[in-house]
């Protein structure tokens, strides 16, 4: 895996510790030679993962529309920042330059880029790995809605499974790498699941 997308807050959070697994998270990618895509930003939990990439001398690719550029969000050190006209050609780029992803805390936009690349894997357009940096049990509330959605038949258990989660920056890391790229069980197999 060359390069991890990362998803996160363009805040930081009340919690020390979702700067700290940030922190963390983005020096071991730099350790582990995995550049950085994601969403440019110099501000939250994006900004912290950035700059602890390349504070550890590892590379770190923006991809952002011009709006945000605009409203000078962008980061200014980075190794290479793509600029684009629209937040889908943001999410379009971002998931082809990334051999994978990963979720850290976030609001609205990190689980919007979640739950589309998700949603993508679910209908085959991809098969790159998932996964959910759980800090502090931050996703627990959103975990236990995605295994409502299996009890409720509105999602597949084996799509539930693409979702990797772990606590442990380390241990997240490993299970991406070992994950093989497999399509999915399309979503639509027979006319009686629509
Ligand atoms: P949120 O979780 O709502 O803070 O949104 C964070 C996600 O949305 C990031 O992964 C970014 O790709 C995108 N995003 C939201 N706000 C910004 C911003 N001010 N600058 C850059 N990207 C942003």
């Amino acid at each position: 895996m060359n390069r991890l997308c990362v998803f996160c807050g363009s805040s930081t959070g009340r919690r020390p510790e979702h700067r700290e697994a940030a922190r963390r998270f983005g020096a071991l990618m730099a350790e582990r030679g995995m550049g950085l895509v994601f969403g440019a930003g110099h501000v939250g939990l994006m900004g912290v993962v950035a700059d602890a990439v390349l504070g550890a001398g590892g590379e770190a690719i923006g991809v952002i529309p011009q709006a945000l550029v605009d409203k000078e969000l962008a980061h200014g050190g980075l190794t290479k920042l793509h600029v684009v006209d629209t937040m889908h050609q943001r999410k379009a780029l971002m998931a082809d330059l990334a051999d994978g992803f990963v979720a850290l805390p976030g609001g609205f936009g990190t689980a919007d880029e979640l739950f589309e690349i998700l949603t993508w894997a679910q209908l085959g357009l991809h098969a790159k790995p998932i996964g959910l940096l759980n800090v502090a049990g931050f996703f627990d509330p959103l975990l236990a809605w995605v295994d409502h959605c299996v009890s409720e038949g509105f999602l597949r258990p084996e799509h539930r499974e693409m979702l990797l989660v772990s606590a442990d920056s380390e241990g997240l890391l490993e299970m991406l790498l070992r994950r093989k790229p497999t399509i999915q069980t399309p979503k639509w197999i027979d006319s009686q699941d629509r």
